[in-house]
């Protein structure tokens, strides 16, 4: 595989050349998508290769649009911007329904012979019919009508929904002895203003730290209402619009539930099945999980005599508190050794090493910030691609941490480009942060290294969606390994974590790993539940939802789902998480744990996994890989190795 011979996009240098390049780009590559669906309608018939071919320039040419739009929308720093890619996207979006509701297409299709066709273009015409029937052009003209304008409608409300998250930057204030327990960077980078008070906002660098530190139980409880309110009342009738034109989407199509409709194109393959798999791990973690939450509420009750539960306010403090105690784990001293720069060069050293990787800086490549970091990516010597790294808060900027793709990578015609959008601070990261940039980077190489296919269809991350984090999940775990993390986390003084550090920080991450799966399940079977059925009172579904699933409790008047985002994206499949974990877990069995980096397994699942993107179900891949199919056998050892601990 190569990629030889092809560039970069050239982005503009500053972000006033943004309004232009986005229009270019968008305008030029929708109206070469809508130039070559005419050819396909002239030149009918044609051969099926044929047909595919063009097709294939089509769905190279909405990506393209749609990729820029999507990343620019959600990090550009100017609000006008943002609002021309969402309506970029907006236009994009609309062309692709109509694409997939145009009956005349759709026969073109029908029409087309299979006979004679390679494995691949088989399987773009085979996924190609799947996905215009799901897009309900067998219909009739005025059902058709009604799918475009709940599909349309949908993306409007999904874009108002996380527009509201991001902008709903929330704060307390409080006086200087309420950062007791925080980091001294912490504090220092939180002055305190004329009227002797500090402000702590809803943002992640702000609240997480706090969250975990923060002494103050008062302080943090007042954070936490803040942080679980962003986006609430305002988001409620948002999220009420959206399930109803997803639920009334799903029925037009003749399924049960958007949750049905969804799981028919993933691993999963049903709705009820969902539902099965959440019971089945929330079963399964049920007895750790308890255990570890009786060691938390006992802590908590030293502090609070007559506590009875521990709720959203306390668990991040508690936990912290017991791993400091019963591990001896000090995030404080763990995170001196996890300097931003450092760990970002670390992070390319290990996956470069991994991978057969390399990566060169390109400071004068134009990016919509300065803060973006970008490099040429090499593989064993050849082009492979671009990525650009965005990794701090900003005002405006997406609030998550997310892969986005720039470009799809295509054998032969454009290079694949693809971008992290993180919020990290700009000096000592946490552990837990450091877990997060090696998972997104994750599917940054995936997206990478699926890249040189000729098919637009199998480009980048384009397997099955709840396959999509078992890749990134798998590379969580050399974030976790000794002898990786001493190759890049130094302190000041140069001296590397010590190898006893890590084996406490496994041991303290191993204790609660019980109540984090629970917690999961929480957001799994709300995610499921919402689509599944109608649901008038939110917030109480929500309470209740949360009281079978997680073994923290909510704090009063807090409104979680008004600020989750995924219910955008992900709709009823918040359970992929989970369902790739069990995967991830079974991956990682065929790596040699005293040599993360012996190459043949190395090589071989870059070759056999990353590399094949979407050009074979992920259950095949995964079989490819392992010799065998994928079992649920070294997820439960990794649930019972948190018995122990
Ligand atoms: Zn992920």
């Amino acid at each position: 595989m190569t990629n030889s011979g092809l560039t970069p996009l050239t982005l503009p240098v500053s972000p006033e050349g943004w309004g232009d390049w986005l229009g270019q780009r968008c305008g030029v590559q929708l109206a070469r998508a809508r130039a070559l669906v005419a050819v396909i309608k002239d030149t009918h018939p044609a051969a099926a290769d044929t047909l595919l071919a063009d097709w294939n320039e089509v769905s190279i040419a909405m990506g393209n649009a749609m990729s820029a739009a999507s990343l620019i929308s959600q990090v550009h720093p100017q609000e006008e911007l943002r609002s021309q890619a969402e309506t970029a996207e907006q236009e994009g979006h609309k062309l692709s329904t109509d694409l997939a509701l145009d009956r005349d297409l759709f026969e073109i299709f029908v029409a087309a012979d299979p006979t004679g066709l390679d494995e691949g273009a088989a399987r773009v015409l085979h996924l190609a019919l799947r996905d215009f029937r799901r897009a309900g052009v067998d219909q009739d003209e005025p059902t058709r009508a009604r799918l475009r304008e709940l599909s349309d409608r949908e993306l409007v409300v999904d874009q108002e929904f996380g527009k509201n998250t991001r902008d709903d930057v929330r704060s307390i204030s409080v006086t200087p002895d309420q950062l007791a327990g925080l980091p001294q960077d912490y504090i220092e980078a939180h002055p305190v203003d004329a009227d002797g008070r500090v402000t702590i906002t809803t943002e992640y660098p702000d609240t997480i730290p706090f969250m975990t530190f923060a002494l103050d139980a008062e302080a943090r409880r007042a954070l936490v209402v803040e942080f679980n309110n962003r986006a609430w009342p305002v988001n409620d009738a948002v999220l009420q619009e959206l399930l109803g034109l997803r639920a009334e989407h799903a029925r037009i199509l003749g399924f049960d539930s958007w949750a049905d409709f969804d799981a028919e194109v993933k691993m999963i393959g049903r709705g009820a099945a969902i539902g099965e798999f959440i019971d089945q791990i929330t079963a399964a973690s049920d007895e750790s999980g308890r255990r570890d939450l009786a060691v938390l509420l006992e802590r908590l009750q030293a502090d609070r005599p007559g506590a009875s539960v521990v709720d959203r306010a306390d668990s991040a403090f508690y936990k912290e508190v017991v791993r400091r105690e019963r591990f001896d784990v000090d995030a404080q001293q763990v995170r001196r050794y996890f300097e931003f720069a450092k760990v970002r060069q670390g992070l390319l050293d290990v996956t470069g090493r991994l991978f057969g990787l390399s990566y060169a800086r390109v400071e004068e490549a134009g990016s919509w910030h300065e803060d973006v970091a970008v490099y040429d990516v090499q593989l064993e010597g050849t082009p492979l691609g671009r990525i650009y790294l965005d990794l701090h808060p900003r005002e405006g900027k997406y609030k998550h941490a997310a892969q986005f793709d720039l470009v799809a990578g295509i054998r032969d015609r454009q290079l694949p480009e693809g971008v992290l959008v993180c919020n990290f601070g700009r000096g000592l990261m946490e552990h837990s942060d450091v877990v997060t940039l090696f998972h997104e980077f994750g599917h940054l190489v995936h997206h990478l290294l699926a890249g040189c296919h000729p098919w637009a269809r199998f480009s980048g991350v384009a397997t099955e969606w709840d396959f999509v984090e078992a890749p990134s999940q798998l590379l969580e775990e050399w974030a976790w390994d000794a002898s990786v993390l001493r190759s890049f986390a130094t302190d000041d003084a140069g001296e590397a974590i010590p190898e006893e550090l890590v084996a406490k920080m496994r041991a303290g991450e191993d204790f609660g790993k019980g109540c984090f799966v629970r917690t999961q399940m929480f957001y799994a079977a709300l995610s499921y539940r919402l689509h599944k059925e109608p649901v008038a009172d939110i917030t109480a579904f929500v309470r209740e939802i949360q009281a079978a699933y997680d073994l923290f409790a909510q704090v009063e008047g807090t409104h979680f789902h008004a600020s989750f985002g995924h219910l955008g994206g992900y709709s009823s499949a918040y359970y992929t998480y989970m369902w790739s974990l069990v995967i991830a877990k079974d991956l990682f069995s065929a790596f040699d744990r005293e040599d993360l980096f012996a190459p043949e397994t190395a090589r071989r699942y870059r070759d056999t996994i990353l590399a094949a993107g979407g050009n074979k179900d992920a259950a095949e891949l995964v079989t490819d890989f392992l010799g065998r199919p994928y079992n649920i056998e070294a997820f439960s050892t990794w649930l019972q190795e948190a018995l122990v601990c």
